[in-house]
């Protein structure tokens, strides 16, 4: 047998399988609230992408304001709260971000140790800690979208599947999406050019 005819064969079976399923009731409810969640969060999916943070060092100018506000007290050397300090690592960490450039960002602080905050950056990394979401740092009080009136944070960005303004709700994908739109403004710009040179 053909291996495409075995595919078409399994993906029969299995949409039999499916439809036996839902006519379970108690089934037909989970699969269809399952559906719904998907639907509306897959969009963001389009969005995450990997961030190499070695071959892209401007991607500082899209970090939100949360994180800016925590990197210029780190180099003006003020004092940070312990949420501040799990934040900011917690968040390097995830964008891959090198263990010693980490443990330098902190090296202004009046108590700065370099084998203890190793040691820290180390364990969150192994521990795999992701950041905060937005929930999360407004109740920390440590959402700055308000104060730095950031059009991303505030309204959100548009939904061309839903048809619909999204809240952003995690620091991390407004990052990916401020990098998906410059990685979009910047093909744009470089086909006009083409053209123009054409
Ligand atoms: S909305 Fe989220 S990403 Fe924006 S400043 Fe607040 S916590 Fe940070």
């Amino acid at each position: 047998m053909k291996f495409s005819n075995l595919n078409n064969k399994n993906n029969n079976e299995l949409n039999k399988f499916k439809d036996k399923l839902l006519e379970i009731q108690d089934f037909s409810k989970i699969y269809e609230k399952i559906n719904n969640i998907w639907e509306s969060r897959k969009e963001e999916f389009e969005y995450k992408f990997e961030v190499d943070i070695t071959k892209d060092k401007g991607i500082i100018k899209n970090f939100p304001a949360c994180i800016q506000e925590i990197l210029s007290k780190l180099k003006e050397g003020q004092n940070l709260v312990h949420t501040e300090r799990l934040y900011i690592v917690w968040f390097l960490n995830a964008l891959k971000y090198p263990e010693e450039e980490i443990i330098n960002i902190f090296s202004a602080l009046p108590d700065f140790d370099r084998d203890k905050t190793g040691y820290q950056v180390r364990f969150a990394k192994k521990k795999g800690y992701t950041p905060y979401s937005c929930k999360t740092l407004k109740t920390y009080s440590l959402c700055l979208g308000k104060k730095f009136k950031d059009k991303l944070c505030l309204e959100g960005y548009f939904s061309r599947k839903l048809d619909i303004q999204k809240k952003i709700s995690h620091p991390l994908f407004y990052v990916q999406y401020k990098q998906f739109v410059s990685m979009k403004k910047k093909e744009y710009e470089q086909n006009s050019q083409k053209k123009h040179n054409e």
